[in-house]
C-alpha cells in the first residue's frame, strides 16, 4: 500500500450508493426513437453529415468535426434518419440544441470495420486519431475529448491515473462497471498507457467499493506497471487535482495541468470506451447510467444507447414514485436539474437522480450570511466562498477573478455546510458565466475593431499604391514627352543640316 496524502477541506457525505447496486447492469432496449445531439462534449458541435430519410448503420458517423476541441457523433443503432431538429439538451437551461432523430429498424446492424492485430504497432498519433474519430470523451461527466488528454505534448508521463473514485453520492455506474467488467478497464488502460508512454498506471477507487477493488486486483497482478489503490472516502476526492494530491502529495499549479507534473487523469469508464473503440472498432454509442434516488421505484444501472430518452430509463426503473418532484442529471452535489425527462442520454449522462421534497427540504429557507466561516473550512481549493458570494451578488467581476473564482471546481462543499442554506455554488456558476459572457463580448468587440482597423489600413494602402502608380505614370509620360521633343529637335537638326549640305553642293556645281 502506497503512502496517501490529504487534500484541504472536503466533506463526509452519506453515500446512498447501495440502493442502485443490488442488481446487475441491465441492457436497456433500443428505444422507438433515438435523439442524438450534435454537441455532447466540451468544444465545438459536430456538423451533421446525414440527411432526412437516409438509412444509417450502427456505429456510422453522423456528425463530423473539423475543430480540434470537438468530438464526432455516431448512430447508436441502425435505422432511418427521420428528422434533424432542435431538442431540449441535458443542461441546466434545457435550451434546445441540434439533434439527429433516428427511427431504429430493430436490426441493430453494425458498420463493417477492420480489426487491428496489434496496437503496439500503431503509430501513437494514429492511435489518438482513432480514439478521436470514435468520439471518445471523458465519461466522468466532463465530456472533454480524450484524444487531447492522450497527447503528452513532449512531457514524460510518469503516472496515468484512472479515476474510479466516484465520490459523489448516489452515482454507482463506475462501481458497477469495475465490478462486472474489470477486463474492459484494464484493456483500455493498456491502450492509454501505450499512447502516453506512461511508466505506471494507478486505478484509484474509494474504499467504499470493495467489490470493484477486488475484481480489478484479480487481474492487475499480471501487470507490473498497474496498481489498484483504495483511497479514503471523502468528497470530492474524485476531482482531478484532489486525486493527484491524495495519491502523490503534489499540487497541480493554479493555472496548470496534471501534465505539468507528468500525470494524466482519466475516468475508468473512458478507459473501457477506449477498449471498445480500439479492440472492437466500436465508437462511443452507449454508456452505463445510474437511475436512482428516492423518487424512482427500482434504482439500478442501465447500459443505454446514447440518444435514449431519459423517460424510457425512468420507466425501466419502475417509474416515478408518487412524491418525485425533481430530476437531476449527475449527482446531488454537482448535477443539474432538468426541466423535462424527454431529454436524451448523452455521453456525459452518468446518473439520473430523482428526488422528492425530503431531499431538498432546507433549500427554501435561505438566510443571510452569518460569517461563520464553515464554507472556508471545507473548500478543497482554499477559496473564500463567503467573500466570493459577496462579490457575486455585487457583480464585482474583477474582485471575483482576483479571488480565483475560476479555481472553483463547483463541488458544492461550501453549499452543503452553509447553515444559512445559501446556494453558494449557484452564485459561482452564474458569476463565471457572466464573466465569460463579458469576455466573449469584449473579444467580439476587439475582433470587430481589429477588422475595421485592418480594413482602414488596407484602403489607405490601396489609395497610397494608386497614388504612387499615378505619379509614376505621370513621370513616365513627362519623360516620354521630353524624349519626343528631343527626337523632333534632332530630326529637325538633321533635316536642316541635310538642306544646308545640298545647298553647298549645288553652289559648288554652279561654281565649277
Ligand atoms: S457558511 Fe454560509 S453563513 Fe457561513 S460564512 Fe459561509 S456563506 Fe456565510
Ligand atoms: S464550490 Fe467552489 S468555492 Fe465552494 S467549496 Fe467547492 S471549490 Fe470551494
Amino acid at each position: 500500500m502506497s503512502k496517501l496524502y490529504r487534500f484541504p477541506g472536503g466533506v463526509k457525505l452519506p453515500g446512498h450508493k447501495a440502493i442502485s447496486t443490488s442488481q446487475p447492469i441491465r441492457k436497456a432496449p433500443i428505444p422507438d426513437r433515438l435523439f442524438v445531439p450534435l454537441r455532447q462534449h466540451i468544444g465545438s458541435a459536430a456538423e451533421c453529415i446525414v440527411e432526412k430519410g437516409q438509412r444509417v448503420l450502427k456505429g456510422q458517423m453522423i456528425g463530423r468535426v473539423s475543430d480540434y476541441v470537438a468530438a464526432p457523433v455516431h448512430a447508436p443503432s441502425s435505422g432511418t434518419v427521420i428528422d434533424i431538429q432542435k431538442f431540449p439538451a441535458a443542461h441546466a437551461s434545457s435550451l434546445p440544441s441540434d439533434v439527429i432523430i433516428i427511427e431504429p429498424d430493430g436490426k441493430d446492424e453494425w458498420m463493417q470495420s477492420e480489426p487491428i492485430a496489434d496496437i503496439t504497432e500503431l503509430d501513437k498519433s494514429e492511435l489518438r486519431n482513432m480514439i478521436r474519430f470514435a468520439g471518445i470523451v471523458g465519461l466522468g461527466g466532463a465530456a472533454f475529448p480524450t484524444f487531447i488528454k492522450l497527447n503528452p505534448a513532449g512531457h514524460q508521463i510518469s503516472k496515468l491515473i484512472l479515476n474510479g473514485a466516484e465520490c459523489e453520492p448516489y452515482i454507482s455506474c463506475d462501481d458497477m462497471l469495475m465490478r462486472e467488467r474489470p477486463h474492459e478497464v484494464i484493456d483500455g488502460a493498456k491502450i492509454m498507457r501505450h499512447a502516453l508512454n506512461a511508466e505506471q498506471v494507478i486505478i484509484a477507487i474509494e474504499d467504499n467499493k470493495p467489490e470493484a477493488i477486488a475484481a480489478l486486483n484479480t487481474l492487475a497482478d499480471e501487470y507490473d506497471w498497474l496498481d489498484v489503490q483504495g483511497i479514503p472516502v471523502i468528497y470530492p476526492t474524485g476531482g482531478e487535482r484532489q486525486l493527484i494530491k491524495v495519491l502523490t502529495g503534489k499540487d497541480v499549479p493554479s493555472q496548470g495541468l496534471p501534465l505539468d507534473l507528468g500525470m494524466v487523469v482519466s475516468n475508468v469508464a473512458t478507459a473501457a470506451a477506449i477498449h471498445h473503440a480500439i479492440d472492437h472498432q466500436q465508437p462511443l454509442i452507449s454508456r452505463i447510467v445510474t437511475v436512482t434516488g428516492s423518487g424512482v421505484r427500482s434504482p439500478q444501472n442501465f447500459e443505454a444507447l446514447i440518444g435514449t430518452p431519459m423517460s424510457d430509463l425512468i420507466e425501466l426503473a419502475g417509474g416515478y414514485t408518487d412524491d418525485a418532484d425533481r430530476l437531476v442529471v449527475g449527482g446531488p452535489m454537482m448535477g443539474i436539474t432538468l426541466k423535462t425527462d424527454a431529454t436524451p442520454v448523452v455521453k456525459a449522462s452518468n446518473c439520473l437522480l430523482v428526488q422528492t421534497p425530503a431531499d431538498h427540504a432546507g433549500e427554501a429557507i435561505i438566510r443571510p450570511c452569518i460569517r461563520c466561516g464553515e464554507c472556508v473550512k471545507v473548500c478543497p481549493v482554499k477559496l473564500l466562498p463567503q467573500q466570493l458570494y459577496w462579490y457575486s451578488q455585487a457583480k464585482y467581476h474583477d474582485d471575483l477573478q482576483s479571488h480565483n473564482l475560476f479555481d472553483c471546481i463547483e463541488c458544492g462543499c461550501c453549499t452543503v455546510v452553509c447553515p444559512s442554506h445559501i446556494p453558494l455554488v449557484q452564485y459561482f456558476r452564474f458569476g463565471k458565466s457572466e464573466i465569460w459572457k463579458k469576455q466573449q463580448e469584449t473579444l467580439k468587440a476587439d475582433r470587430a475593431r481589429e477588422r475595421s482597423e485592418a480594413k482602414t489600413l488596407r484602403l489607405e494602402r490601396i489609395k497610397a499604391e494608386k497614388k504612387a502608380q499615378h505619379a509614376a505614370r505621370a513621370k513616365k509620360t513627362a519623360a516620354g514627352a521630353g524624349r519626343k521633343k528631343e527626337i523632333e529637335a534632332a530630326v529637325a537638326r538633321t533635316k536642316a543640316k541635310k538642306a544646308g549640305d545640298t545647298g553647298s553642293a549645288e553652289n559648288a556645281t554652279d561654281n565649277a
